[in-house]
């Protein structure tokens, strides 16, 4: 009744906002990833049985141009394929990768999907030691999961939407494009293509679309989606220039694209001429040198709001080695983001706790 009395009050007096829970939005991180192996369909079946309002799909491209739900580009971080393909690997600064990009959809389709792991010592095949990235997870090569594609999980999703009644969108990331053209595949226009076959054109449909990759989002608002009569909401995502997430290919090879721009004060502006929203890392909005009681905080969400971008940080992590030393508990996180800084949705490992939390504040 309050909303509705504030919505009535809003035609009338469009300086009044309706920042209250129902406004933000909870994306379901990989799926419900803190419980299931990422990216697998029974993580992304428990994400939306949790209430998640959005659930994420990272893209990359197989061989044989599948669009694959994979959150790297090379395949060893969650998978077997060390032992399945032992000699399919490329040697990256001198550490072996097998990379999604170098096998078909039917050769990906053997492989056993685990929660995530990391081999030590470092050299990276089977004969090393597997240890899990997070300690309380599912554990390393249980059950049965393989790769989807991006056709499937939106089945998945839509189906759901069927026969559920509820609406619940995607938020898919177009993964390194950079990469992807250089090795001759141009992995937006698919992704566009298949969003499009699926019914996502307009900013109104249940999708944003997201990359780190500012030169590929431009030419998808300006050249990708006008030919394809589309026109879907997109997120600038935001990455340390340090981290190597985008790069630029010139005469004297690749380099890593120069982010600094992006936290000046017109960054925001220029942000907003060809997206709507925006993915900052949780630590560009509260930098992790604060304490509880001296919190040190960026202008990246006010400049963001003024360009009218929606704000959607990532990752929410209730593993107690993942929560920033300024919280006392995955609550308190939550509280601090989304109501005393005002950022429009999460993304979180833990939809439930997420959507547990926004629920109960809206209930006040
Ligand atoms: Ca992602």
């Amino acid at each position: 009744m309050i909303k509705v009395l504030l919505i009535f009050l809003a035609t009338l007096c469009p300086t009044i906002s309706i920042a209250d829970s129902d406004d933000k939005i909870v994306v379901a991180h990989r799926g419900a990833s803190g419980y299931l192996p990422e990216h697998t369909l029974a993580a992304k079946a428990m994400a939306y049985a949790m209430g998640a309002d959005y659930i994420e799909q990272d893209v990359v491209m197989s061989k044989d141009d599948h669009l694959l739900v994979l959150h790297d580009h090379y395949l060893d971080r969650v998978s077997d394929v060390m032992t399945v393909f032992p000699e399919r690997f490329r040697e990256i600064n001198g550490k072996k990768r097998w990379f999604a990009i170098d096998f078909t959809l039917a050769e990906i389709r053997q492989l056993r999907i685990s929660e995530g792991f990391a081999v030590s010592p470092s050299k990276n095949d089977a004969s090393g030691e597997f240890k899990a990235n997070y300690s309380q997870r599912f554990p390393l090569f249980k059950s049965r999961f393989q790769v989807a594609t991006l056709e499937e999980e939106i089945e998945l999703i839509q189906g759901l939407n069927k026969s559920t009644g509820r609406n619940v969108g995607i938020y898919p990331e177009i993964k390194s494009p950079w990469f992807h053209r250089h090795e001759g595949k141009d992995i937006s226009q698919a992704v566009l293509t298949t969003l499009k076959k699926y019914g996502y054109t307009n900013k109104s449909d249940m999708i944003f679309l997201q990359s780190f990759d500012p030169i590929e989002l431009q030419r998808i608002r300006k050249t990708l989606m006008p030919a394809l009569k589309m026109d879907l909401k997109l997120v600038q995502l935001i990455a340390m220039t340090d981290w190597s997430e985008t790069m630029v290919y010139g005469t004297d090879g690749p380099k890593p694209y120069d982010y600094s721009w992006m936290f000046e004060a017109e960054g925001m502006k220029t942000i907003g001429e060809y997206a709507d929203g925006v993915g900052p890392w949780m630590s560009m909005i509260i930098k992790p040198d604060s304490t509880r009681e001296n919190l040190n905080i960026s202008a990246l969400v006010e400049r963001a709001h003024a360009a009218e971008l929606k704000v959607h940080p990532y990752t929410f992590r209730a593993d107690p080695e993942a929560l920033p030393k300024y919280v006392a508990n995955f609550d308190d996180l939550l509280e601090l983001f989304l109501y005393q800084l005002n950022v429009d949705g999460v993304f979180s490992d833990f939809p439930d706790k997420a959507v547990d939390f926004v629920r109960a504040k809206s209930a006040l």
